[in-house]
């Protein structure tokens, strides 16, 4: 029996996770969570999963929760939150919590020395240079949960030290794959949350269409897997079956196939190095089905081109960028700023930006908040 302490619960992948945990309760059993400010949801995950603790990290939403079941100890508060994330009795940590504020939590599963499964994509894009140096020091291993990194980890053998000569990454292409330039000026919120292939949060399916996670992704990799950026490509492939692909010296590529869950990889994160069953994720071959691939059009999409610069960059720029991000998707989720305008809030905000070596979380904290503040007048400028 696995025990897990899962990091924001009430979120796509956090409610994915007590699928999969509920589909297997001989194998996982869920001993602490935390979310942010959802408290009716959460509180009715409380009374599915009865955690031994468990902590909201918005205390005004933590008054909120009035009933709780008896196995479960509760607290509000932040701090209350990250002891989730170092919860004694738990053997592997989930952290699902979205943005700059899973990096916190994913240190403190580090350094608390818990098996860490990631799918906060934050924590490398902005602290990997940190992150990954303890991870090893710990001796704690960091299980990927987004689906690409998980494919790598796959096509790898689940073995780090397998040595490729290409990471392929492949790209649905978001929402907005078919538009082009002129018609990319006037889409709105609503169209961008449809999402052809998967079914996210709000933050990550703009950032699909505007191909920013995709250059987050290469970020990831590049940390996870000590890739040079020069090793790792991104491909559009739009049917979302093959997840990632690694090509090896003799030109043997291998990809991992499924029809596209988020609870693939996050099972085999939970599972390794184990495989458990999964319904209907196998591909039926009894229907004719294609796979395409095509290059990734890096000028209709230029913030795929800003991220992966700023990775190799390198430093505390991809923190700003990531802030900025943030900034502009929320602004434009609000109809304050155009599609096209996120692209341009970053551009200017990481232009602006001294890059220094990331040295440690509280310096990375003051990066994140001045390139928001510097971000939020390039809406206000735009808008
Ligand atoms: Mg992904």
């Amino acid at each position: 029996m696995k025990k897990i302490a899962l990091i924001g619960s009430t979120g796509s992948i956090g409610r994915q996770t007590i699928e999969v945990v509920k589909e297997h309760p001989e194998e996982f059993e869920i001993v602490a969570m935390a979310a942010g400010s959802s408290w009716e949801r959460f509180q009715s995950q409380l009374w599915q999963i009865k955690p031994r603790y468990a902590a909201l990290a918005d205390s005004s939403a933590a008054e909120k929760i009035t009933s709780l079941p008896a196995e479960t100890h509760f607290c509000g508060g932040e701090e209350a939150a990250l002891a989730v994330a170092s919860f004694e009795q738990a053997d592997i940590v989930l952290v699902a919590a979205g943005g700059f504020a899973g990096l916190k939590y994913s240190l403190a599963a580090i350094n608390a020395g818990k098996a860490l499964a990631l799918a906060n994509k934050e924590t490398l894009v902005c602290g990997g240079d940190m992150v990954m140096p303890l991870a090893k020091k710990q001796g704690t291993p960091i299980l990927p949960v987004d689906s690409e990194h998980s494919a790598i980890w796959q096509c790898l053998g689940c073995d780090l030290n397998t040595p490729f000569s290409r990471l392929i990454i492949t790209a649905s292409g978001g929402a907005f794959r078919s538009l082009d330039a002129a018609q990319l000026e006037n889409v709105t919120p609503q169209m961008a949350l449809k999402h052809p292939t998967w079914n996210m949060g709000a933050k990550i399916t703009i950032d699909s269409a505007t191909l920013l996670n995709k250059g987050f992704e290469v970020i990831e990799a590049h940390h996870l897997y000590s890739a040079d950026y020069g090793k790792i490509t991104a491909v559009l492939h739009p049917q979302s079956i093959v997840h990632s692909m690694v090509e090896f010296a003799d030109g043997a590529t291998i990809a991992q196939l499924s029809y596209p869950t988020m609870k693939l990889p996050i099972q085999l994160a939970l599972s390794y190095p184990d495989r458990l069953p999964l319904f209907g994720t196998a591909l039926d071959f009894d229907k004719i089905f294609s796979l395409d691939f095509a290059p990734l059009e890096r000028e209709k999409f230029p913030c795929f081109d800003i991220a992966v610069n700023c990775g190799r960059e390198g430093g505390t720029l991809p923190c700003a960028m990531n802030a900025a991000g943030e900034v502009a998707v929320r602004a434009f989720l609000k109809e304050r700023i155009k599609f096209t305008h996120i692209a341009r809030v970053i551009e200017q905000v990481i232009a602006s930006q001294t890059r220094e070596r990331v040295e440690s979380y509280a310096q990375l904290e003051e990066v994140d908040r001045r390139a928001r503040f510097s971000a939020e007048k390039c809406v206000s400028a735009l808008s």
